[in-house]
């Protein structure tokens, strides 16, 4: 494959050092292409691009950058195989997933925000003979920084709502996952995006993404990734007084009450624990389930846990491919051991030394689905994100001790609770601490609602109507008659 290039005011540039790095294909080991190993003047350079064309492209009326979205929309659906292709190669995933999942919510994310901003209207008030009109104004230069899980489905997240609120952008991709950005890129070149509007700079975290965030002249950062990362992002952007959108790390609970139908829903929990390896920042990897139907539930979970088809990411009946890197893969059996030391009991999967894959190459970053048993909620491995295919099983004895479980965590993105009764559910889900809770259902999105985590999960939501506000800012205009 061509080797990357940076996307820095309407051309395709190598990093100013020359230096590259390289992505893999986790299911082979094998290097697909070269990045740039871009630094601080690559991003100086886009940052320079994306302000001297932050004027026109805000000026630009709603209608007209609607009509842009739609337009990306399109050329990406035409190419949804493609997006599909690169995303199984750069991430492992099955190619089933890669196309239901990543391709179509691309698509969607562009095709989403074009079609609410079409009913939006910004609010007017009128008081004591007075009315205030709200008007918003790009912020600018965004910063936009992603994560490797979901490459393009996130980014589109980001770019959509950016570009129609009028801003310009300066994008960083993971350095493991650069293929569908650069493929975004190309796609808004092609369709004669105006230079400098959007940007694209390749390169490690630190690099880059943090010459990112120190930039003075890029107003707003959207970041997706890891608690830690966003402790540093927030670090470095709060005194700059920065607008700042955090979405970290998640270890969410699926709590399991007495009355939940569970032959019904044992298909659903599988998907929420091990879709895309457990590497969704959704994914429930702590699973509470109800003293009185613990045995019986573990017992079909296992089971239908048995059933995913492991294997090749390119094979079209694969359910699960790899995990993102074999240093990923690494740090996740890291957990498993710890988990057998914390005195759990591996149910099913495990190491994969003692449980391999078979039928895949051997230096691929395979792992089984791996449910553990006979932990305490509160130890390390029950209560620190692990991102892999791992989840750990937990008995209650009352709701109020359910509730006091799935609390326990620093985190508090999403969680789901399964029932027979949906008030009951509701009930149970309003007392858990995270952003985002599904009864009975999993990763079940209306691209309307807020969307984002609380305590050490982040900070802000995105969604509809939040990530317009994120990406404005708004001038309350008081007009009096004389
Ligand atoms: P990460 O934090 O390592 O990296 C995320 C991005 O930040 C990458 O592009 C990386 O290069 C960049 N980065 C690294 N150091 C940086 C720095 N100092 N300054 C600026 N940018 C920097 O996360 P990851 O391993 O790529 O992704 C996995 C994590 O993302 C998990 O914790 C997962 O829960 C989280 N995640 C959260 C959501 C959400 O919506 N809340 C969604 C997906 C993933």
């Amino acid at each position: 494959m061509e080797p990357v290039r940076n996307y820095i005011n309407g051309a395709f540039v190598d990093a100013v050092s020359g230096q590259t790095l390289d992505t893999v294909n986790p299911a082979t080991n094998t290097v697909i292409t070269a990045v740039p190993r871009s630094q601080a003047v690559d991003v100086k350079h886009a940052t320079e691009a994306a302000k001297a064309a932050a004027t026109a492209w805000g000026a630009t009326t709603m209608v007209e950058r609607i009509a842009w979205l739609e337009r990306i929309a399109d050329a990406l659906e035409a190419e949804a195989e493609t997006i599909a292709q690169l995303e199984s190669l750069d991430t492992g995933k099955p190619i089933s997933l890669a196309r239901r999942v990543d391709a179509a919510r691309s698509v969607a994310n562009f095709r989403f925000f074009a079609d609410h901003a079409k009913g939006h209207q910004d609010p007017t008030f009128s008081d004591h003979g007075a009315v205030n009109h709200v008007h918003r104004s790009p912020v600018g230069v965004v910063g936009l920084i992603t994560p490797w899980n979901l490459p393009l489905y996130l980014l589109s997240w980001k770019v959509a709502p950016a570009l129609l609120m009028g801003n310009t952008i300066v994008a960083k991709p993971s350095e493991l996952t650069p293929l569908t950005a650069d493929f975004l890129a190309k796609t808004v070149h092609a369709l004669g995006l105006p230079a400098g509007v959007f940007n694209l700079v390749h390169g490690y975290g630190p690099e880059v993404g943090q010459a990112i965030v120190e930039h003075p002249d890029i107003r707003g950062i959207s970041f997706t990734g890891g608690t830690a990362t966003g402790r540093l992002v927030a670090a470095t952007a709060a005194p700059m007084f920065k607008k700042l959108s955090l979405e970290l790390g998640g270890k969410n609970a699926t709590v399991v009450l007495d009355d939940a139908p569970l032959d019904d829903i044992m298909e659903g929990l599988v998907r929420a624990s091990f879709t895309n390896s457990g590497q969704v920042c959704l994914c429930g990897s702590r699973i509470l389930v109800d003293e009185t139907i613990y045995d019986t539930f573990a017992e079909k979970f296992i089971a239908k846990v048995e059933e995913l088809r492991l294997g090749d990411p390119q094979d079209e009946a694969t359910q699960m491919g790899t995990v993102i890197s074999q240093d990923h893969k690494a740090k996740v059996e890291s957990y498993i051991r710890l988990g057998i030391e914390e005195g759990g009991t591996v149910l099913t999967g495990g190491l994969s030394e003692l449980a391999p894959v078979p039928g895949v190459p051997s230096d691929g970053a395979f792992l089984r689905p791996t449910v553990l048993a006979g932990l305490s909620a509160s130890c390390r491995t029950a209560t620190e994100e692990i991102f892999g295919p791992v989840v750990t099983l937990h008995s209650f004895a009352s709701e109020d001790e359910a509730v006091e479980m799935a609390n326990l965590t620093e985190y508090g993105l999403a969680g789901s609770v399964w029932t027979a009764d949906i008030e009951r559910g509701h009930a149970f889900a309003k007392r858990m601490e995270t952003g985002i809770v599904w009864v009975n259902t999993w990763l079940n999105r209306d691209l309307r609602t807020p969307f984002g985590g609380v305590k050490q999960s982040g900070v802000g939501r995105e969604g509809g109507d939040w990530s317009m506000a994120f990406f404005s800012e708004m001038t309350n205009v008081c007009i009096q008659q004389p």
